[in-house]
């Protein structure tokens, strides 16, 4: 047979995959692993799906998505961070930001063009570079800086090649929110060289204790700014995403669009604008939640001498487990089989992950602490 795609033949499967196969398997575990609420969608969200079902949305919406939808995500981004985008023609809903960013990154490389990519990062960004023929470019950042973007360092990764830079914040895996500082300086940065900036942030509702900084509010011209549904709203499975971006990317990120997913569902596209003109109480309690099971977890893991950045955002502490003396493969490995507790080596979100592993504190109080007596045994037992 001829040869497949060598980019996508050369792409490992995800290591975060490898660890829920061997969970399944396995009975009493608590999982720190997913990277997903455990809520399920707000019942106002979940009524307004049942209502387009039994009303029969059940056909194609336009290719850019409901109109009313990129109204109010428009409104929402203008009102929270001042970042303006037109509705009309700035603004695509896609199935979720895992389309959003595999479009963009189709839209902006030609083959060879680079993308610097701090890291660790969201599994997807590197791979989703290379599907679009593009070259990543790693750059790391360090826990002792609380996984802040250097720019010297990103700086000393461009090159002629360079088309964007693509970063996440709040981020997944370290929690870390980017300062606004650290933005400005990648902005300046981006115009120096004329980069694009492409930003992840999913997770813009889920911060803690400081304030996020909207991408788009610093640099709208060069920013492709990627959002969604999924973490925020607990709507993981309805798969809904948007693109904000100025023209012409939003324009040919529609093009594409409209030759391959055509649109994000029309149930979930009507659920979405109910998640966004409704009360915003259902966010505040999620995140009032979450902020609590941080505060005990992230003490926990301290209290069992597991040293951990503070997580400003999103839903995961990063622990240091290098005074175990084992890789974060090892590690993670050792403790599923030893106590039935699922975490994510770090290693899988890029090299400068290794020596940390990644928990996910979407998950109840309780298991949160039973995990913390599991892993304090399992570090004894050592
Ligand atoms: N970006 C980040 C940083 C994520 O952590 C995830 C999911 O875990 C996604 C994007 C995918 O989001 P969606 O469900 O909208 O495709």
């Amino acid at each position: 047979m001829r040869p497949l795609n060598s980019v996508i033949a050369a792409c490992p499967p995800s290591g975060i995959r490898r660890f829920f196969d061997i969970a399944a398997e396995m009975d009493d575990v608590i999982s720190l692993g997913v990277g997903e609420p455990d809520f399920v969608t707000p019942w106002r969200i979940r009524e307004a799906g049942i209502y387009a079902l039994e009303h029969g949305y059940t056909t194609y919406t336009s290719n850019a998505g409901l109109p009313r939808l990129r109204e109010l995500i428009c409104d929402d981004l203008a009102g929270r961070y001042g970042a303006t985008y037109d509705p009309r023609d700035e603004c695509l809903i896609t199935t979720g930001v895992s389309e959003g960013l595999d479009l963009v990154l189709r839209v902006l490389l030609n083959p060879g063009d680079e993308v610097i990519v701090p890291e660790p990062c969201y599994v997807a960004y590197e791979p989703c570079v290379g599907f679009a023929g593009g070259t990543p470019v790693r750059v790391p950042t360090r826990w002792e800086d609380d996984f802040a973007i250097a720019a010297d360092v990103v700086a000393a990764a461009i090159t002629p090649r360079t088309k964007a830079i693509l970063i996440g914040s709040p981020a997944n895996p370290t929690g870390a929110v980017q300062p606004r500082a650290a933005l400005e300086a990648l902005v300046r940065l981006a115009e120096e060289h004329d980069l694009y900036l492409i930003s992840d942030e999913i997770y813009d509702r889920l911060t803690y204790d400081g304030v996020h900084t909207c991408l788009g509010a610093l640099a709208r011209d060069r920013t492709v700014l990627l959002g969604g549904f999924s973490k925020a709203h607990a709507m993981t499975g309805w798969r809904v995403g948007w693109i904000c971006a100025p023209q012409p990317v939003a324009e040919l990120c529609v093009r594409v669009h409209q030759y391959t997913m055509l649109c994000a569902p029309h149930v979930s596209q009507l659920a979405a604008v109910e998640a966004l003109s409704g009360p915003d109480d259902d966010v505040e309690g999620m995140v009032a939640d979450y902020d609590r099971r941080r505060r005990v977890f992230v003490k926990g893991l301290r209290e069992i001498g597991l040293d951990c950045p503070e997580p400003g955002g999103a839903f995961y502490a990063f622990p240091s487990i290098r005074s175990s003396g084992l890789d974060s493969e090892t590690f993670a490995e050792r403790l599923l089989h030893a106590e039935s507790v699922a975490v994510v080596p770090g290693n899988v979100f890029g090299p400068s992950g290794e020596g940390h592993i990644r928990c996910s504190y979407a998950t109840a109080l309780p298991q949160l602490e039973e995990a913390l007596v599991r892993i304090d045994r399992f570090l004894h037992s050592l």
